[in-house]
């Protein structure tokens, strides 16, 4: 892991105790060739979707309440988190209670991403997008598939607040809604609730 990367999970490092979350703590995941994205349904205090990129060699990570559409119409908040450590990209399990982001967490959707964007036919790397507000991404997942679009529009508290949505492209349709039609993890098949009895 690069010393960028490491310095870039000291927030996620100071939030949690190592000895009593099962939570992956870095540095066991080592860079893959293609780019992988996840989105874990986490059943916390409030349910939310975790979506995630592999970039700068960590994972960006941003809290969707209402979980990502296939319908271009739709625009869903995004609230951008700290940095998760690459393993992070197949945790399943229950953060224990008392614990930072108690709760079920499931791996509702992976599979690896296209970077799309560009400045006058320069490809921006992913990192420098976080960075500069605007991320686009061609997903190859179970699930979602296709073109969507991150955009940063302000900040609420600490948080930064984005913008995640579906871009036109053959992949959208607004008839599907896969996040209440198709609620299991795509890695056990399990659903958040089973996670969740496992505690
Ligand atoms: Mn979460």
């Amino acid at each position: 892991m690069s010393a960028k990367a490491r310095s870039s999970l000291e927030q996620y490092r100071s939030k949690r105790h190592a000895d009593r979350t099962p939570e992956p703590m870095g540095g066991t995941s080592r860079r893959s060739g293609k780019r992988r994205f996840v989105v874990q349904k986490h059943a916390a205090t409030s349910l939310h979707y975790d979506f995630r990129l592999e970039a700068g060699g960590v994972l960006k990570s941003w809290s969707v309440p209402k979980g990502p559409s296939t319908d271009p119409r739709e625009k869903r908040l995004a609230l951008r988190t700290e940095d998760h450590p690459l393993d992070y990209v197949d945790f399943e399990g229950v953060i224990p209670s008392g614990e930072y982001g108690a709760g079920a967490v499931i791996v509702w959707d992976s599979g690896t991403y296209r970077n799309l964007a560009a400045r006058e036919g320069k490809k921006l790397p992913v990192a420098q997008g976080v960075s500069d507000g605007h991320v686009k991404v061609w997903l190859e997942g179970e699930k979602l598939r296709g073109g969507y679009a991150l955009t940063r529009t302000g900040q609420e508290g600490e948080k930064e607040r984005w913008i995640l949505v579906k871009t036109s492209d053959e992949e959208a349709d607004a008839r599907r809604n896969p996040v209440s039609t198709e609620p299991a993890s795509v890695r056990t098949g399990r659903t958040v609730e089973d996670v969740g009895e496992d505690a």
